[in-house]
This record gives structure tokens, C-alpha cells and sequence, in this order.
């Protein structure tokens, strides 16, 4: 019993957070700039944020992050960081040579009041910037939001930065995926391929957080979005932000600055978020769905209605980010399962407005909170006090699962425990195939194990 101290009663909490569902907004900026092709991230505070950032990032990834620090001691901590800055973006120029340094906030740096707009033109101004080389920042503070925050402002800080209008448009399709997988990020570009949508994807991850093992380390590994790919994207026909939280914000900012109309969609996880964003890219596209997407959209229903017993009323518990946690409720819904209990620590009215449209009046009977208090204590006693047949979320559920032994799919961000989730996409009609099956292969080992030896089945 791990979490033998956590106690069935309830009691009403409104400051204080027990073992919260998300972290800290840097965190996002930092895994949006590895997005970017030649992309050095910058943690403008102390060293141990950005040790801490690096390695939930690492630990997630199996992969290594490079990162810098403007490395704040207590001098730096009451006279302010620009020196360290100004000394920071001349070292990583000189010694690391990226083609940009992505700068974000800490809590520290942004509680003195740093102005990084302003001490990056200081260090233009004093020739500590290469010519041909960028730098891209956004503010961080980490008590707000979350790192879902950061990589919206991460998304932000790109469109500040790069994209142009040059008064012709190309014929691409932005597309900000919002946080999810590399292998996510590959299979939206390889969906868009056998479309024949020309799309312009930022931030990508896929070919640097999960780039193959060639015997020789790159520091900056092929994959990412490029100086080049950035710019066009200003002339783009159209933007889709995947996923609200993540992503539309950074829609807005292109809107504003290069006049692209874009449409927010949830992420493609599960059938029916995939059919909206298939529909709406062939729509914008002017190409039709080709036949080969159509198949894959059929074996997952195949899939679906072979397996339909033993979803059937299945109270999940959920956790996470908002963007994924509304794709898999829907998709939970589709298979006629029961998203039972749902948290985001993730603050944002939206998120309970678009849980009620998919759950129905009163969440349907579901308990669903996001915010501060929303945390794995308060799900650790929803399920005390009603049970329930699944676990979908990240690593930390494993306690739960484990006092409580209910059957655990890890999902979302982070994922310290297993691996899988940077190799195999869930977005997408093959997404949800994998999602699926990972989630009857968990119900059907618990049913296994509980079974009697009668009414242990070979064939299920
Ligand atoms: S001090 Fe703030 S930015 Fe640094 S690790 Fe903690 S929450 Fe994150």
C-alpha cells in the first residue's frame, strides 16, 4: 500500500495541491523548441530548473536533451540575470553553435522581472548574435498554467520569430500539432503524404526525440522544422491547430501577424476526432480521402465491433493534459465505455465546457475537474470511494494501480516506466488501433487472472 495514507473522505481543498497532474511550464517550451531544426534550448534561471526540465524530458524520451542555463546564483537572483543572459547566448553561439537559441523563463527569473525581449537586443546590439543565426523566446512562469502553457507560448515565440508574409501564397497547410508523440508527429505528416496535402508541421519532434541509434551522437539530429519551413509558413494557405490548449493560441499569433486563417481541432485521437480532421484537411485541401485511409478507418471499426464486449460500461479513470484527456473521453465514449472520473491539472474553463458537450449535462454523471486542486490524490479517492474497471493516464497512476489493482494503460506526458509511446503513434485511425488493443490487453489479463479455472476461457 504505497498510498496507504490516502483517505476515503472528501474534504474540500481549495489550496493546496496532493501529487498534481501536470508540471512545470518550462518543461513544454523546452520539448516544443527541440521541435526545430539546429534548436539549442536556453532555461533562463538557475541551474536546477533546467537540470529538472532536461531529465523529465530525457526520461520520457529515452533520448538526450541539450539544453542551456543561464546558470542564476544569488547575484544574478537580486540584481537580475541579463548579465548572465548576455553571457549565456555568447557561449552557446561560440562553443555550441546552434542556428537558434530558444530562451524561456523560470519562476525565478520571471519574479525579478527579467525583460528577455530586452536583453536580447542587448545582445544584438553588442555583436553577440552571428549573423544568419535566431533567437526565439517566451515567458515561462511556472506558477501558472502548466507545461502545456509553456509549449502554447513556446508555439508563440516560433510565430513572433519566423514566419513571413511575402504577399504570395503557397499552396501548404500549417499544421501545429499541439504535445504530442515524435511517432505522433510522423504519423500526421505520413497521413498527409498519402492524401497528397503539402503541409508545413511546427514544432516536430519526430527525427530528434526519437532519432536512430547510428553509433554517432548529433548534437542536433535531422529532424525538426526548418529556418525555411518556418518562414513559408507565413505565406501558407491555411493553419490547423490540433488541440486547443496547445496549439490555437499560437494559430491566433499567425493569424495576426501574417493574416492565415486557421480552424482549431481536437487532437486526432480515437474515430471521430480522426474523421474531423481527415475531412476538414481534404476539405481545405480540395483532395479527396484516398481509398488506402478509408481502409484503415474500416479494420478499426472492424476492430470496435469485435471487441465491443468487453468495453462495454467500463468506468475509466483519466488524468493528463487537457487537448489529449477530451480526444480520449470521446473516443472512450465511441467504444461505449464510461469515462467514469477525469482530472487535469491544467487550469482553463474550456476544458469543462467541452467535457460537458461530450459527456452531456452534469458531465453525465462523470466527476471531471481541472485546475490546481485537480490532482491524483482527489482521483485516488474517487476511486476509493466508487471503483472503477480502468486506468488511463501517465507514469504517476502506477500507485494507484497498483493499491487499488485495476488494469493501467500509461498515457500522455510523463511516461518514466515504460517504453513505446515515442515509437508507436496513437493519433490516427492505426493510433487508435494501438490504443485499443493496449486497452483490451490490459482488461483481458485482469480477467484472465480473476477468472476461476472454470470459467477460464482459451478463446475470448
Ligand atoms: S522553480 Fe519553477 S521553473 Fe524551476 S523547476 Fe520549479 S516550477 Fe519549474
Amino acid at each position: 500500500m504505497l498510498l496507504k495514507h490516502t483517505p476515503k473522505e472528501i474534504k474540500e481543498r481549495n489550496a493546496l495541491t496532493i501529487n498534481p497532474a501536470k508540471t512545470c511550464q518550462p518543461i513544454g517550451a523546452m520539448y516544443a523548441a527541440l521541435g526545430i531544426h539546429g534548436c539549442l534550448p536556453h532555461s533562463h534561471g538557475s541551474q536546477g530548473c533546467c537540470s529538472y526540465h532536461r531529465s523529465a524530458l530525457t526520461r520520457h524520451y529515452k533520448e538526450p536533451v541539450m539544453a542551456g542555463t543561464s546558470s542564476f546564483t544569488e547575484g544574478a537572483s537580486v540584481f537580475g540575470g541579463q548579465a548572465n543572459l548576455i553571457q549565456a547566448i555568447n557561449n552557446i553561439f561560440t562553443v555550441y553553435n546552434p542556428d537558434i537559441i530558444a530562451i524561456h523563463t523560470t519562476c525565478l527569473s520571471e519574479t525579478i522581472g527579467d525583460d528577455v525581449n530586452q536583453i536580447v537586443g542587448k545582445a544584438v546590439e553588442e555583436n553577440k548574435v552571428p549573423e544568419g543565426k535566431r533567437i526565439m523566446y517566451c515567458s515561462t512562469p511556472s506558477y501558472i498554467g502548466s507545461h502545456v502553457t509553456g509549449f502554447s507560448n513556446m508555439v508563440e515565440g516560433i510565430i513572433r520569430e519566423f514566419p513571413v508574409s511575402t504577399g504570395t501564397k503557397n499552396r501548404k497547410i500549417n499544421i501545429i500539432p499541439g504535445w504530442v508523440e515524435p511517432s505522433d508527429m510522423r504519423e500526421i505528416k505520413a497521413l498527409a503524404k498519402t492524401m497528397g496535402v503539402e503541409i508545413i508541421m511546427f514544432p516536430d519532434t519526430s527525427d530528434v526525440m526519437d532519432a536512430p541509434q547510428t553509433g554517432t551522437h548529433e548534437f542536433y539530429p535531422r529532424g525538426g522544422t526548418t529556418i525555411a519551413q518556418l518562414e513559408a509558413a507565413g505565406d501558407a494557405k491555411y493553419t490547423l491547430a490540433l488541440g486547443k490548449y496547445c496549439s490555437e493560441a499560437g494559430a491566433i499569433a499567425l493569424e495576426n501577424k501574417c493574416g492565415i486563417k486557421f480552424k482549431t481541432l481536437d487532437l486526432p485521437i480515437g474515430i471521430s476526432a480522426t474523421d474531423r480532421f481527415i475531412s476538414t484537411l481534404s476539405n481545405i485541401a480540395g483532395i479527396p480521402v484516398p481509398q488506402s485511409i478509408t481502409d484503415e478507418r474500416g479494420r478499426l471499426v472492424d476492430m470496435i465491433t469485435d471487441m465491443q464486449q468487453y468495453l462495454y460500461c467500463k468506468k475509466v479513470a483519466l488524468w493528463g493534459d487537457p487537448d489529449q484527456l477530451i480526444a480520449l473521453t470521446e473516443f472512450l465514449l465511441d467504444l461505449d465505455a464510461k469515462p467514469a472520473f477525469v482530472v487535469s491539472g491544467t487550469p482553463g474553463k474550456y476544458f469543462m465546457e467541452r467535457m460537458e458537450q461530450l459527456l452531456g449535462k452534469d458531465m453525465g454523471g462523470a466527476k471531471v475537474q481541472n485546475g490546481s486542486c485537480a490532482d491524483m490524490f482527489l482521483m485516488h479517492q474517487w476511486i476509493k470511494n466508487e471503483g472503477c474497471d480502468l486506468l488511463l493516464g501517465n507514469t504517476y497512476g502506477k500507485y494507484i494501480a497498483r493499491d487499488e489493482n485495476i488494469p493501467f494503460v500509461r498515457m500522455g506526458f510523463p511516461i518514466y516506466d515504460r517504453v513505446g509511446h515515442s515509437y508507436f503513434p496513437t493519433v490516427g485511425y492505426k493510433g487508435a488501433m494501438y490504443m485499443l488493443e493496449k486497452i483490451l490487453g490490459v482488461l483481458m489479463d485482469k480477467q484472465d487472472a480473476d477468472s476461476s479455472e472454470e470459467a477460464f476461457e482459451l478463446v475470448m
